[in-house]
């Protein structure tokens, strides 16, 4: 263990969390700084689905699987409930389009070692019973993906980070970075911190806060719309959450989901899918597509969400690990950090705090853009 170990994380959003949950597990003496509140980022967008299904290449959707295995672990840890709802995730194709694709993709996660399975008609239909399936011609369930609600995993990450004896600070803007010897100063409205390592876990302002200390964090802008509720009586009984087929009316599908509280939140096409149209009338949409699948929401209000960015490194993949332009300063910034928020949260502790590298975030160094 080093003995430096003053650590600041910028970002109290769910990986920024999990950082400063871990970090503070290990014993560090964590500061966390968030412009605004909790959870306010991307996180409080996020679909949230866990998964690692469709990802590629190989060590990346390993790394997720491996996330999902851990999040009933860290639920555990934080104490609180943040909404984690497992059940599986059907996906199925209404024709023979995309049909050929979704089973060769099974096909290649079962001998991943993934839980995937082809799912008969009947059998979906005794899985969620409320539902209008429509023509169905191939269905693939995904046993072990669940959802999360990432804002109350950030909040209840730093409620652990205070217990253990941490400083959070909220609406406390970080407005330079400047290195001096082995320290990291950090000017926060208006006051100068020093740290001997500090995280940059700001999401889509990750690129802007690396700049300051001269590193090259590049991202593309990938933004994202999801739509939802207010609570109603269950609709979805056993599966966490559903990707409705494409159709000619509509173009791609739907991916849906109901929480615990009872609230569902829909998204166009998977959770990919960069839109930027957070109008009513697109909310509405999505909701009427749904309709067709789950009559139940017939009377029911759409909530425009408004349009939220993924944190998207240019090549797609996570930026892990120490900056290769300043050493004491370590990078978290990624897509699917929902999922990946228990391994990274784990494993970029450990690196911070003993100096070890570990083989599974070797194809993710920020080295890569130097
Ligand atoms: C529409 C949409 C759908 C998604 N669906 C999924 C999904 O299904 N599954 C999945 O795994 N992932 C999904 N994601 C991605 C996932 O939500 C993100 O990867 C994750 O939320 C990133 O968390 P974070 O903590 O890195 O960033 P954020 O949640 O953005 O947190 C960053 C924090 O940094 C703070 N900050 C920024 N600048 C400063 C500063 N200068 N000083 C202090 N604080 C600062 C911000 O206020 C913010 O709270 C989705 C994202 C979107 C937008």
């Amino acid at each position: 263990m080093s003995n430096s170990n003053r650590i600041a994380v910028i970002g109290a959003g769910v990986v920024g969390g999990s950082v400063a949950f871990h970090l503070s597990e290990f014993g560090a003496d964590v500061t966390v700084f968030d412009k605004n509140s909790a959870g306010s980022g991307a996180s409080s967008h996020s679909f949230a689905w866990l998964n690692a299904f469709g990802k590629s290449p190989r060590h990346y959707f390993d790394l997720n699987h491996r996330s999902m295995e851990l999040w009933t672990r860290f639920v555990e840890k934080l104490g609180k409930d943040v909404g984690l709802r497992w059940g599986g995730v059907v996906t199925y194709c209404a024709g023979s389009e995309g049909s050929q694709e979704l089973l060769a993709q099974c096909r290649k996660v079962q001998e991943w070692g993934y839980a995937a399975r082809l799912i008969s008609r009947e059998e979906f239909a005794r899985l969620e019973p409320d539902m209008e399936i429509g023509p169905f011609e191939l269905g693939v369930h995904t046993m072990s993906e669940g959802h999360v609600l990432p804002t109350k995993v950030a909040e209840a990450c730093m409620d652990k980070v205070v217990e253990h004896g941490g400083e959070v600070h909220l609406n406390s803007s970080v407005d330079d970075i400047s290195l001096e010897g082995d320290e990291v100063n950090l000017e926060v409205n208006g006051k100068n911190f020093v740290f001997d390592k500090v995280v940059i876990a700001a999401g889509t302002d990750s690129t802007q806060l690396a700049d300051m200390a001269s590193i090259k964090l590049p991202q593309r802008i990938s933004p994202g719309v999801v739509a939802r509720t207010a609570p109603i009586p269950p609709i979805i009984k056993n599966l966490s959450s559903l990707y409705l087929p494409p159709s000619d009316e509509w173009g791609n599908g739907i991916h849906i989901r109901q929480d615990h509280d009872g609230v569902v939140m829909f998204g166009a096409g998977d959770q990919e899918n960069e839109s930027d149209d957070d109008s009513q009338e697109y909310a509405d949409s999505l909701i009427e597509r749904a309709i067709r699948y789950f009559p139940a929401l017939s009377d029911v209000e759409a909530i425009r969400v408004p349009v939220g960015y993924r944190p998207m490194p240019i090549d797609g993949l996570p930026v892990l690990g120490f900056a290769p332009e300043a050493t004491n300063i370590y990078i978290t910034l990624m897509h699917s950090g929902a999922t990946l928020a228990p391994i990274v949260g784990n494993l970029s502790a450990l690196e911070i705090m003993t100096g070890t590298k570990t083989d599974c975030l070797e194809p993710y160094r920020p080295s890569r853009f130097k």
